[in-house]
């Protein structure tokens, strides 16, 4: 399970509306991509979504249930940051594991989470090592690894790979569609990056100044972009 919906939910900070009003569905098992230029509001809808910030006013629900007033924790949904949020002073296996450690779960649970998350990221061998051992990649996988544990419903990815180098962040754009195939959980992803949104999205979202300019597959917005933004953003010669 892991759809979400939206309902004409608004973010404000102080005098200043980030999101005006955004509509969305999200079906479960999808991999939806938001895009959009730096300062749209691509993170602050992530971070609505996952309970981080609360909404202004609007509503969102997960599998039907309204979790507009849940805090993160309720929501069964895992962030995966940046493989800088790593601990750098605990092993791979310490790291995996600690949303669990966090949630009390049994040692023998956990152990059995983090070697099945370590094989699907292919760290096995890798578990004993502290993160300043491992390659960026091997980094970035450990944080997945993190938010693969905790089994959500959903897991929300917010520009994962801006810190990689050019060649590893093509390894992992493929890794991860290749995650979303094996696990088919819904994945939200945000990038600025055109290229990142064509090549893994099953659904786009573009985002411009807080609103949602189209929503459509890579090959609708290609082929049929609602507006010239959409249409530059993406790339189309139409
Ligand atoms: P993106 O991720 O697309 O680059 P953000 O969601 O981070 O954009 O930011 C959208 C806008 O909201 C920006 O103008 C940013 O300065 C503003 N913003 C984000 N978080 C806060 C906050 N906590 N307080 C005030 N303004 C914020
Ligand atoms: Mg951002």
């Amino acid at each position: 399970m892991g759809s979400i919906t939206l309902k004409n939910v608004r973010k404000a900070f102080g005098e200043v509306e980030v999101i005006p009003g955004v509509d969305l569905t999200i079906e479960d098992g999808e991999f939806v991509v938001f895009v959009g230029p730096s300062g749209c509001g691509k993170s602050t809808l992530l971070r609505l979504i996952a309970g981080l910030e609360d909404v202004t006013s609007g509503g969102i629900s997960i599998d039907g249930k309204d979790v507009t007033d849940a805090g993160p924790a309720q929501r069964g949904l895992a962030m995966v940051f940046q493989s800088y949020a790593l601990y750098p002073h605990m092993s791979v296996r310490k790291n995996i594991a600690f949303p669990l450690k966090m949630a009390k779960m049994s040692e023998a649970e956990q152990e059995k989470r983090v070697s099945h998350a370590a094989k699907i990221l292919n760290l096995d061998s890798y578990l004993d090592r502290k993160p300043g051992q491992l390659s960026g990649g091997q980094r970035q996988r450990v944080a997945i690894g993190r938010a693969i544990v905790r089994e959500p419903s959903a897991f929300l990815f917010d520009e994962p790979l801006s810190n990689l180098d050019a060649a590893l962040r093509v390894n992992m754009r493929v890794e991860i569609s290749e995650l979303h195939n094996s696990l088919k959980t819904t994945m939200i992803y945000v990038t600025h990056d055109q290229v990142e949104a064509m090549t893994m999205a099953d659904k786009i979202v573009v985002l411009r100044a807080g609103r949602v300019e189209q929503v459509g597959s890579p090959l609708e917005l290609y082929s049929r972009p609602a507006n010239r933004f959409v249409g530059g953003f993406i790339g189309s010669p139409n």
